[in-house]
């Protein structure tokens, strides 16, 4: 057995959350596979979570928000069925890991994050990781990024009421956008674009922080 906490203990936590977790439950893609065998999800999480990183769940972040399921983060990039040159847009940055695991599948990934010390960690943390093919945007991702549109995959990591119209907009033809849509109860909602009509199905139940719309949040506390 591995030291704990030591580089080689985590690298066996991450192939045994892969196999156990994630392929386990049916993902089948390699490529999605190999990206979760890469990211480094330890590196993500706050130091008090660190023995927890490989844990089968979300875990908290700070600023009451959360770093995904692996399983789930591994489901929604599977979905989106990323091909190297997709244009990718992540509304929800957080932490950064699905916009890394994101990142590992395609040549271009777009990620806005609403909270600004979030936003600086995160972009930190990427660029410290070697990561160069990542723009990041500070402000409220609802609203896209229209300057770099059209985007070929959407993804948002926060639930929706509805799915912000912008995104529709800004989505290419023959795109495909996942997003969590939903209160208490949320489901996570597959859209597609075909002959300029955009149409959704529903896929699974999920739980995810609220996606907060028409504002800029600097400070907890801050409305
Ligand atoms: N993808 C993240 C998980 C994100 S949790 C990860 O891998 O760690 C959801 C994130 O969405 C939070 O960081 C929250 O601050 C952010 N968020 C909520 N509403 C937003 C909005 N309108 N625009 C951008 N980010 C938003």
């Amino acid at each position: 057995m591995n030291e704990p906490q030591s580089e080689a203990f985590f690298e066996e936590q991450r192939q045994l959350m892969v196999d156990e977790q994630i392929a386990a439950r049916g993902i089948r893609d390699e490529r999605v596979l190999a990206a979760m065998r890469q990211v480094p999800r330890h590196r993500f999480v706050p130091d008090f979570v660190l023995e927890q990183a490989y844990d089968d769940g979300p875990l908290p972040i700070g600023w009451d928000q959360t770093i995904s399921q692996p399983y789930i983060v591994a489901y929604m990039t599977e979905i989106l069925n990323i091909r190297a040159g997709d244009r990718v847009l992540e509304v929800g940055t957080g932490s950064g890991y699905q916009c890394a695991v994101l990142a590992e599948l395609t040549a271009e990934v777009f990620s806005i994050e609403m909270v600004e010390p979030l936003y600086i960690a995160a972009r930190e943390r990427l660029r410290t990781l070697g990561y160069r093919n990542i723009h990041f945007r500070h402000g409220d991702g609802s609203r896209g990024w229209p300057e770099a549109a059209p985007f070929d995959k959407i993804i948002v990591t926060a639930a929706a009421g509805h799915v912000p119209a912008p995104l529709i907009e800004q989505l290419a033809e023959g795109g495909r956008l996942i997003v969590p849509v939903g209160q208490f109860s949320q489901t996570l909602m597959l859209g597609e674009k075909q002959h300029g009509i955009f149409q959704t199905s529903e896929t699974i139940p999920v739980r995810f922080v609220p996606l907060v719309e028409g504002k800029e949040k600097k400070q907890r506390g801050q409305d």
